[in-house]
């Protein structure tokens, strides 16, 4: 199949955050860059929880006042819920900041947020081919030099670019077929997901809030309110746990669980469950490494972490943005060796491992948010930062205050660009 011939400067795999990002970030750059898509958007997409630090990738990207005129459920705070409903405070975010600006984020249907980002990226100037599915990568010389794709009718394509982003997600196209994908040591769950629509809400300010509802001493529910009267609940928990006595089907697990907290279950007792039982496992993974020559990851294709805080979205738009900026720099300079991706990996790794520890320590049956603060009151400040995905913050003091309640993970020597494609 001959190559396609237009000329590219970028080739990005997936629209979802990370990819819409960067595409948008690229063509404001001038660049000539092409988003190939599997699916026809708008496409169903978990994930739903914004935190407010994706605040800034979100102005960067033009979309905060389409944010704001937006249907999308208002959220300022999250709450945890122990298994006999007894309730947290909320971590209101505009204890620590502007309440006008970051303080104040949305609970999004993924399939209007993500056409929102893709469109948006089309706007400014990105080309998307939907219903086109990246089958491999194009190899030149020890470098990534472009993609082979299959459009759903069949037609295989070429579209060669001096540098590809990665950002299929979950799926982690290249981190998977390159070997690079190392699963994190302990956090390996399995979360069973679905909808209910005019079940129970808060009201005010805390109608949009996010709520952490433990399973005794097994896993967590999180209840995060959408904007058209439906809520999103789901459980996450071991496989072993949600499957015990032999249950295989997901909507039974979901509903055997729901007595096991007394706030889930008076707040599902009104309203009724709608659509589909969903489930999926492998929580958690990291990519060996960011780049490899020609190649970038960003997204969930670079680290898929425990969605318990949810930090998903905001990891994805951040390193979508922060991988437009790096690839029009290195194509700026003309330089595209790993050497320019040491800081993109350096700075990525660093929030991640500071949203990990809090994971971790979430984990941990030991734990509680409540002791931590009773003995050091202005820790709360510090959780609300790291729960608000200030990630890039030293947080040295909490992870030294949290460490003498429960042990912390070292960070995983893991993320820095590879120097040849193939090589150890
Ligand atoms: C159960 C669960 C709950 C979660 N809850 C939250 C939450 O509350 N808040 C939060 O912030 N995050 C949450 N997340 C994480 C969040 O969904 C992700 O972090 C986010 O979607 C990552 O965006 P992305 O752009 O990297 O990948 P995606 O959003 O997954 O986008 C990847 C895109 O690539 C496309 N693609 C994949 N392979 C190919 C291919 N070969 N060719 C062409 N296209 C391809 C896909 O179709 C997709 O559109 C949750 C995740 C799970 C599993």
């Amino acid at each position: 199949m001959p190559a396609d011939t237009e000329s590219l400067d970028a080739v990005i795999i997936g629209a979802g955050p990370a990819g819409s990002a960067a595409a948008t970030i690229l063509a404001e750059h001038g660049r000539r860059v092409l988003v190939i898509e599997r699916e026809q958007f708008p496409r169903y997409h978990i994930g739903e929880s914004l935190i407010p630090f994706s605040y800034h990738p979100l102005e960067r990207l033009g979309l905060i006042p389409r944010l704001a005129a937006s249907a999308f459920q208002k959220k300022y705070s999250v709450v945890f819920v122990q298994p006999n409903g007894q309730a947290s405070q909320p971590f209101y975010f505009f204890n620590r900041y502007d309440r006008d600006t970051v303080a104040q984020t949305w609970q999004v249907v993924r399939a209007e947020f993500d056409l929102m980002l893709m469109e948006n990226a089309r706007a400014k100037g990105a080309r998307v081919l939907e219903q086109t599915t990246v089958t491999g990568l194009v190899r030149e010389g020890g470098r990534v030099a472009g993609v082979r794709t299959r459009h759903a009718n069949g037609t295989e394509g070429t579209f060669l670019a001096p540098v590809t982003l990665d950002c299929t997600g979950k799926e982690a196209l290249s981190a998977v077929g390159q070997g690079w994908r190392v699963k994190d040591p302990f956090l390996n769950k399995v979360a069973v997901w679905t909808y209910y629509r005019g079940s129970r809400r808060e009201t005010g300010i805390d109608e949009g809030q996010t709520t952490v509802a433990f399973v005794p001493d097994k896993g967590w529910f999180w209840h995060i309110p959408l904007h058209d009267d439906r809520v999103s609940v789901g459980v996450v928990a071991e496989g072993k746990y949600l499957s015990r006595g032999g249950v295989r089907d997901a909507g039974a697990m979901f509903r055997r669980e729901i007595s096991q907290n007394a706030w889930v279950a008076d707040h599902l007792s009104m309203g009724e469950q709608t659509g589909p039982y969903y489930l999926t496992s492998e929580f958690s993974f990291h990519a060996r490494h960011c780049y490899s020559p020609g190649l970038l990851l960003a997204g969930d294709a670079f680290c898929f972490l425990d969605p318990v805080f949810s930090s998903g979205l905001m990891l994805a738009l951040k390193s979508g943005v922060m991988a437009g900026d790096a690839v029009h720099a290195a194509l700026e300079a003309g330089d595209l060796s790993p050497a320019r991706f040491v800081e993109y990996g350096r700075d990525l790794r660093t929030g991640i491992e500071n949203m990990r520890k809090l994971v971790y320590a979430f984990y941990n049956p030991e734990f509680s948010f409540k002791d931590v603060i009773e003995k050091f009151p202005d820790a709360a400040g510090e959780i609300t930062d790291c729960l608000s995905g200030d990630v890039g913050k030293d947080f040295t003091r909490l992870w030294e205050r949290v460490s003498q309640f429960v042990p912390l993970p070292e960070c995983l020597p893991l993320g820095a660009p590879l120097a040849e494609v193939g090589a150890p």
